[in-house]
């Protein structure tokens, strides 16, 4: 029995919560002007899109369009409806969430209980081992490779013992590296048919030609999954929070709307999320910017003489080759918010987002000034 059930004075705590590993989210503009005393802050440590979103979300959203004053449609239908178009899935088998970190959510209160095993890479998307540990499940991680990548062997060793979930991000938050076709084809082979295959790719968007669509080869295999994508990143919404789950079966989709609140995605999200992606072209147009920025970064850093890892996402990961902290301390003087690695064995990892090409100035000046 623990320790709080047996003392009179102190309501239960769920043991699992209050263990819980503190999110490490980006500083708040208010937050960066107090400190630095500037006024113009480049925030790169969210991954934002850092043009926004596209005219016809505020379009949609102007004017009283949304009745703010009626409940919003729980079953979000008809950006259900325009999602299973767009992606050739049947809108039973879509679940939409209040960002997609819901749905990390729901798929660990859905197929995870406590003494259940989770597995997933380290670095680590922070929800990927928060949302397990928070049901109970032990954690798994295993680490890139010395070059900045996925270790595939390792993976296929660490899936043999069959988990019951896999949390697999690609491309890979906060690396930035994506899994190429052979990699991705031998992690599902290795998949065990008893294990849950959550592939995260909030980064779809942004990825070249050589990376594959991991929903299409997830439904070429015909085993279980859920495929995780966002609008918070490539469309510009991070703030409204929208994002979504292709599950391969609506048994699957049912689990995790059960594991969710009713009324969880806002009309004005499910409102802009429709339009946002009516606009394809919008959105295409932000990811070119975003990509050629983040190649140009890349160069410069590596130029410092700074390891880089290769990225495929909206942001770049790389080793400071000090204290992560007090870098991330120094470019904050500079106005320049991104965000260190707090994760054993990566602290001298600093991730950094793509934002326009002013804000990357900013930051590439303030860095060089630290580090030569
Ligand atoms: C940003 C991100 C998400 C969550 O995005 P939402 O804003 O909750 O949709 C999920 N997974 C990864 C790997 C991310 O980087």
């Amino acid at each position: 029995m623990s320790k709080q059930t047996l003392s009179p004075a102190e309501p239960y705590f769920n043991p699992h919560v209050e263990a819980l590993p503190k999110y490490n989210a980006g500083l708040s503009l208010a937050a960066a002007r107090a400190v630095s005393g500037l006024e113009r802050i480049a925030r790169l440590a969210s991954n934002e899109n850092p043009y926004g979103c596209s005219p016809a979300v505020l379009e949609a959203l102007a004017n009283g369009a949304v009745e703010l004053w009626r409940y919003s449609d729980p079953g979000c239908e008809s950006l259900r409806a325009a999602l299973g178009k767009r992606l050739g899935t049947e809108p039973e088998n879509i679940v939409v969430g209040n960002g997609s970190e819901e749905m990390i959510a729901a798929a660990s209160r859905a197929f995870l209980s406590a003494g259940c095993t989770a597995l997933t890479v380290a670095p680590c998307f922070g929800l990927h081992e928060i949302e397990p540990l928070a049901v109970g499940a032990r954690v798994t991680k295993v680490p890139m490779t010395a070059d900045l990548d996925f270790d595939v062997a390792a993976l296929e060793a660490a899936l043999a013992q069959a988990p019951n979930i896999l949390f697999l991000p690609t491309p890979w938050n906060p690396v930035g590296a994506a899994l190429d076709h052979d990699g991705l084809a031998r992690v599902i082979e290795a998949t065990p048919a008893t294990t849950m295959f959550v592939l995260d790719e909030a980064y779809r968007e942004f990825v070249s030609d050589a990376v594959p669509d991991g929903l299409e080869m997830l439904r070429q295999a015909r085993r279980p999954y859920v495929v995780l994508r966002t609008f918070s990143k490539a469309f510009g919404l991070a703030g409204l929070r929208v994002g979504y789950a292709v599950c391969s079966s609506s048994r699957i989709a049912r689990m995790l709307a059960a594991a969710k609140t009713p009324f969880n995605v806002n009309a004005a999200a499910q409102a802009a999320a429709v339009a946002a992606l009516d606009d394809e072209a919008w959105m295409r147009n932000s990811v070119a910017g975003i990509t050629a920025e983040r190649e140009r970064m890349s160069k410069a850093l590596r130029d410092l003489g700074l390891r880089v890892a290769r990225s495929e996402g909206n942001f770049l990961f790389f080793d400071a080759a000090r204290d992560s902290v007090q870098v991330a301390a120094a470019l904050l003087k500079a106005g320049v918010v991104v965000k260190p690695w707090l994760e054993p064995n990566y602290q001298t990892f600093i991730r950094v987002s793509t934002g326009t090409t002013a804000e990357n100035d900013q930051f590439l000046d303030a860095l060089a000034a630290i580090v030569r």
